[in-house]
């Protein structure tokens, strides 16, 4: 048997017990198994210990500095104590999975951490004016390089009423921003594009199904 392929095999039998091999390094390490009893009994010796690894769920192993839970140091070392012959080996392959583990936690936590911020919305808050004293309703427009966003607060609309809004230019012209449907007593949030931008709006519309103005917001 080839002594160098016997230690690389032997190394990955910690990463084995847990299954985060890849398949091909599982056949390879399956092969090894198959001629080596050295290696065989390296690994019923340290499978028992695989289970509370792979127990470790890196989400919860906390965002800042991930570390393995206090019990599973604990059974490590209890796992090691009463191997004292096993120390050496036993111990190398425990840094190498703990690694697996702790890597991978590193990896989400520093995901999060990478994770675009939603940039801070610009909100320009707007007084919306009712005909129809059932409706209560507030808004926020949104400034976008795209058009301008309309951020709909309110109760009273008609419950399954369609509901169209148009944005009103400052040359007259009405563009529109979308549709909603009533929801009677029950709060709505309702985000309304229009392709209008902001410094070329003068108001918003909400009309029925009719066309008649329910609500208007000036910009
Ligand atoms: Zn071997």
């Amino acid at each position: 048997m080839n002594p160098e392929e016997h230690r690389a095999l032997r190394e990955l039998l910690g990463t084995y017990a847990l299954g985060q091999l890849t398949p091909a390094e599982v056949t390879r390490v399956r092969a090894h198994l198959d001629g080596c009893p050295e290696c065989r009994a390296e690994l019923a010796a340290i499978a028992p210990l695989a289970e509370p690894l792979r127990m470790v769920d890196p989400d919860r192993l906390g965002a800042e500095l991930p570390a393995p839970p206090a019990w599973l140091e604990e059974s490590i070392l209890t796992a090691i104590d009463n191997e004292p012959r096993r120390r050496r080996p036993v111990g190398r392959w425990l840094v190498a999975a703990a690694a697996v583990v702790v890597i991978g936690a590193g990896g989400a936590a520093l995901g999060y951490g990478l994770a675009p911020k939603p940039p801070e919305i610009p909100l320009e808050p707007v007084t919306v004016a009712v005909a129809d004293p059932a409706v209560r309703s507030t808004a926020d427009v949104v400034p976008h390089t795209w058009g301008m966003e309309i951020k709909l607060t309110a109760t009273g609309f008609a419950d399954g009423e369609t509901y169209r809004v148009v944005v009103v230019t400052a040359d007259g012209r009405t563009a529109p921003a979308g549709e909603f449907i009533g929801t009677g007593d029950r709060e709505m949030h309702c985000n309304l594009n229009s392709s209008v931008l902001r410094p070329d709006a003068t108001a918003f519309r909400v009309l029925d199904d009719r066309g008649r103005n329910v609500a208007s917001g000036g910009l």
